[in-house]
Order: structure tokens, then sequence, then C-alpha cells
């Protein structure tokens, strides 16, 4: 059963090391059915080499394994609480990919210097507060997504297509699992650029409104006309 989410979610976590954002097994992606109401996860600490796509773990949104004989990723509270949470999305992702993963671990949002982040954002990355003891000692996983949900609280998921959550790693999602690792090379990619173009300029200003709007509409929204239609 679920042979084509179970093969959706498998591609996604095998793009990730194809794309330099994996060290190790840190990281992990998830497709949703939403018909469903059931999503496909990595298994816990398999390594990507050895992955098939039969592995992936079928969790329905109440967190109970439906099928699969491995462990759902450790993570897999944190989808869960994403695709509750933000119900147009298809997937999520979360890598510890390095740059990314460094401004997540200084507690400061990604500033939207230039274009290649308007593409994707209508805004920084944002960067959640700190997790409580209580929060950290409790359910982990699940306050993870409880502190992106509440960071994400005055944004929409659509033009903020990811997060970093503080001292961890960055979290990504899209319309599927596909756009989700998408945003997850792209805030790897800005966060790169960002760090570079604050050495080069340690007081650079955000990009210019109108350049912002010029690039994150023409991709997103009712106008948008960069691309192929249909595809
Ligand atoms: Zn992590």
């Amino acid at each position: 059963m679920f042979k084509e989410l179970k093969r959706e979610a498998y591609e996604a976590n095998v793009a990730l090391p194809r794309h330099g954002l994996i060290n190790l097994t840190f990281g992990n992606a998830s497709a949703i059915d939403r018909s469903k109401a059931v999503f496909a996860i990595k298994p816990s600490g398999v390594d990507y080499v050895a992955l098939k796509p039969d592995d992936m773990v079928i969790v329905d949104l109440e967190g109970r394994t439906v099928e699969g004989t491995l462990n759902p990723s450790s993570d897999t509270p944190t989808h869960r609480r994403l695709f509750l949470a933000f119900t147009a999305i298809g997937g999520v992702v979360h890598t510890h990919s390095s740059y990314a993963t460094a401004f997540a671990q200084a507690g400061r949002p990604i500033p939207i210097f230039g274009t290649t982040h308007a593409d994707y954002f209508s805004g920084e990355v944002p960067v959640t507060r700190k997790m409580t003891p209580e929060e950290v000692v409790g359910p982990y996983e699940w306050e993870t997504g409880a502190v992106i949900v509440e960071r994400m609280r005055s944004l929409k998921a659509e033009d903020c297509p990811g997060i970093l959550v503080n001292r961890h790693a960055p979290f990504a999602w899209g319309p599927t699992a596909a756009k989700a690792v998408e945003s997850a090379v792209a805030i790897e990619c800005i966060a790169h650029m960002a760090f570079v173009s604050l050495q080069l300029a340690p007081g650079l200003t955000p990009i210019e409104s109108e350049l912002l709007n010029k690039h994150f509409k023409r991709k997103h929204g009712p106008g948008a006309y960069y691309g192929q239609a249909g595809r």
C-alpha cells in the first residue's frame, strides 16, 4: 500500500545527500497524502545509501504507524505538527546543512540581501525563539514543531517556505516533497551567500522593497510569470 507516497518520500530523502545537505544521517524528508490523512517519512537512523522506497514508514496524523516495519524518524512529531498547522503543504524537509545551521545556532534570521533569496521568500528566513528547558525535557520533537508554528503565526507558509530552529537547524516545506527539497536547497544557498555578503559588507542593509517584490511576485501569487505555464 501507499506505493506512490513512499516513492515520493524516498525520492525527497535521497535527493538531500545528492544536494550536499546531509552529513551522516542528520536529516529527513516526508510527503503527505491529505486525502488519506497519512504521511510517509524516512525510518530512523538508516543510512541514505541503504535506503529503499519500501523502508519509508507510513504514519497517520495522530502519530500512529500505519504501515512499515522500521521505526519512523525521531523527528516525526515535528513533521506531524507542521502538517497539522500548514494545511496547504505537501512535504517537509529537515537538514543540518552547514551555513543555515550556523545561522540557527547563532540564533540569527537570514537577512534578505538579494534576488536569489527574494525568489523564494518574501522576507528574512526567520528564526524561532529558544526552546525552554521544560519543552526540551518534555515531548521535544513535538515542541520543536510548536515553536516553529508559534514563530510562523504572523507569516504565511507559502510566502515563507522554511525556518531556522534556534540552536538546531533548518526545517523547510513546500506544496510537494520535491518542492520542500528545493526550499531546503535554497535556504542553504542563501545562508551561504548572506554569510559571505556580511563579510564583504558588515553593515549591509536588506534588499530594496521594489526589487524584493519584483522577484518574489514574478514567481508567486496570481501575477506570477516566471518559468513555463503548467509545469
Ligand atoms: Zn535535527
